[in-house]
């Protein structure tokens, strides 16, 4: 694990030898400054000579501006390092989550990849720049200190020290506990996030069943939970302060008393005494920062092991070494005995075999959770098939490449998904090189050209997350639109029609019936108006393709279509495309 963190420094090995090199300059120089107090109180001042006093204080003053640039060099280049570190990690893993396939997708929470994005490689940024040079900087100053002290008077430095291992002691205790206190109240502050997430998300069901009462009473327990928790971390964290801000000044106590007497004694001076205050409180500093680092290593080290089992996830579908790129399909699609199921579970599908010839419109209906969706998802090669085949123009899908599959292949679903951007950035996603001829020309075929000019801004209009709210049907038709421009072989409806009032449907029976001309299409129909224009129909259910033929045989054989239909589709006012 360590040697792929240090992997991700190597393009960076000349800043990091800045800040490294720097970092560690600095580190050395503040040593010298109680030295320097140390002569001027021992010799310089008792000589009574004022022009060397100067010159001491303006070789400081320069002394000081180079430390500060140096500063300034660790503080700023050593952030660099970081953010363009996290910059490569991040590039990674998202070029690498673009990869992955459905099924990673179906199992993972947004909210955890969104943390891994953000947080883990923030975290591993931080850890990537003060790590290395904390704990040089750390080294040097503890063992620069504590020889220098030993050298000014080691017997008072054997008495100061032997506060240490409390000081240590108290340190690393304190700090574990108020890290855990943080880490439990950062995971109630989740809670609340996620309940009012809910609680707003869900209002409209809040408001109909009346039950505000009930969620004050949850959000109260949320509320009370973080309060509760935040409180004992503050406790915890007075006290870390308090403490460590009795031991600094006990040491400081025990170096002025037994400084003192050993001055009396004649074995200490004045400037040695005050030197060594200025050692000891250097001394405590890295002591705090060693103990935050171990912290920020664990917290770091976790992240990045995320972060590579992430990054080391095999996509489940690969193309083949030698896979070919379909160029423009005729459209022959063909199931060969497939069987199929999510993640080794029941399956879905059972034994599907099944033609249909380019050009043919399919229609594909069967009850509710009969795994319509399912078949549709698997010519795409979205999922891969458990066993069987599926063949496009007589060669196995797997022998395509997956980019040149779906390019050939158009799916318009029930929930359309907009970007946030313009309409006409969303129409053009089908063909990012499209002209505004084209754009236009594809909404005028999918009935859309009419309510984009009538919006404000026409095809700038912004939709998606604070720009303007479409209606269902609106939406539906910059999805067909985007067909239109994308102009594949082969079309999926999968129940496009199936959540929109009469009017729009007959608007979009009308652009689907056009888009679908010429092209072989699999619909999916709740509608009797989608089935009755199909060449075909098949239903689905559990135990496969079970009925097969026209509206009028179906009918005629009183089997399940004949009762699906009496059910779904003869209550809804027929719609004529
Ligand atoms: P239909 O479109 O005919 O209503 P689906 O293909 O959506 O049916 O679903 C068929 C079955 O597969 C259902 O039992 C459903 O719960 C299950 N299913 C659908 N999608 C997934 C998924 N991504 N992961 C696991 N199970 C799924
Ligand atoms: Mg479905």
């Amino acid at each position: 694990m360590m040697r792929k963190f240090i992997r991700y420094y190597r393009p960076h090995l000349p800043l990091f030898t800045l800040d490294f090199g720097c970092a560690l300059i600095t580190a050395l120089m503040d040593l010298v400054f109680p030295f320097v107090v140390r002569l001027m109180i021992d010799e310089v001042i008792p000589s009574r000579n004022l022009n060397l006093i100067f010159m001491i204080s303006g070789g400081l003053l320069v002394f000081f501006i180079i430390r500060s640039l140096l500063q300034y060099i660790v503080d700023y280049w050593g952030h660099v390092l970081g953010i363009r570190m996290e910059y490569h990690m991040r590039k990674d893993l998202f070029q690498h989550l673009q990869k992955l396939s459905f099924n990673y997708f179906d199992n993972t929470r947004t909210g955890h990849v969104m943390s891994r994005l953000v947080n883990d490689l923030n975290e591993i940024s931080e850890l990537a720049h003060h790590g290395p040079e904390d704990l040089f900087i750390a080294l040097v100053t503890l063992t620069g200190s504590f020889l220098i002290m030993l050298s000014i008077h080691w017997q008072l430095t054997l008495i100061t020290f032997m506060l240490i291992p409390v000081v240590m002691t108290f340190t690393i205790l304190k700090n574990k506990r108020m890290q855990e206190a943080f880490r439990n109240m950062r995971r109630k502050l989740a809670d609340i996030n996620a309940q009012v997430e809910d609680s707003i998300s869900g209002v409209r069901v809040v408001k109909s069943f009346t039950n505000e009462a009930y969620e004050e009473e949850k959000f109260k327990e949320g509320n009370d939970g973080f309060r509760l928790s935040k409180e004992k971390a503050l406790k915890v964290m007075a006290e870390f302060f308090a403490g460590v801000n009795f031991f600094t000044n006990a040491i400081n106590l025990l170096v002025i008393t037994f400084g003192g007497l050993f001055i009396y004694q004649g074995t200490m001076t004045m400037g040695e005494m005050v030197g060594f205050l200025l050692y000891v409180s250097m001394f405590l500093q890295p002591m705090r920062k060693l103990t935050i680092l171990v912290e920020n290593y664990q917290k770091g080290m976790a992240g990045f092991h995320r972060f590579v089992e992430t990054l080391e996830l095999e996509p489940d579908i690969k193309d083949d070494p030698d896979a070919m790129e379909m160029t423009e399909a005729a459209g022959e699609i063909e199931f060969h005995d497939v069987t199929f199921s999510y993640n080794n579970r029941e399956h879905v599908l059972n034994h599907i075999s099944f033609r249909v010839s380019p050009g043919e419109t399919v229609a594909l209906v069967g009850p509710s959770g009969g795994g319509k969706t399912t078949l549709c998802h698997l010519i795409p090669r979205f999922y891969e098939v458990e066993t069987g085949a599926i063949t496009i123009d007589q060669r196995d899908i797997r022998s395509y490449t997956q980019a040149s599959l779906r390019r050939n292949i158009g799916i318009v679903q029930q929930d359309v998904f907009l970007f946030s951007g313009t309409v006409r950035e969303n129409i053009a996603y089908a063909n990012l090189n499209a002209s505004e001829d084209d754009i236009i020309m594809a909404a005028r075929l999918a009935n859309a050209h009419e309510f984009i000019t009538g919006l404000e801004k026409g095809y700038d209009t912004y939709i998606g997350e604070r720009g303007v709210m479409l209606s269902g049907g609106q939406k539906q038709r910059l999805s067909i639109a985007r067909m239109f421009l994308k102009n594949p072989p082969i079309l999926i409806l999968d129940e496009a029609t199936s959540a929109l009032d009469n009017e729009t449907e007959k608007l979009i029976q009308q652009s689907l019936a056009a888009l679908s001309k010429q092209r072989t299409t699999l619909v999916i129909a709740h509608r009797l108006a989608t089935i009755k224009n199909a060449d075909r129909i098949m239903v689905l259910t559990d135990e496969g393709i079970v009925e097969e033929g026209t509206h009028e045989t179906l009918m005629k054989q009183q089997g399940i279509y004949a009762r699906l239909y009496e059910a779904q589709f003869s209550q809804i006012p027929t719609v004529v495309a």
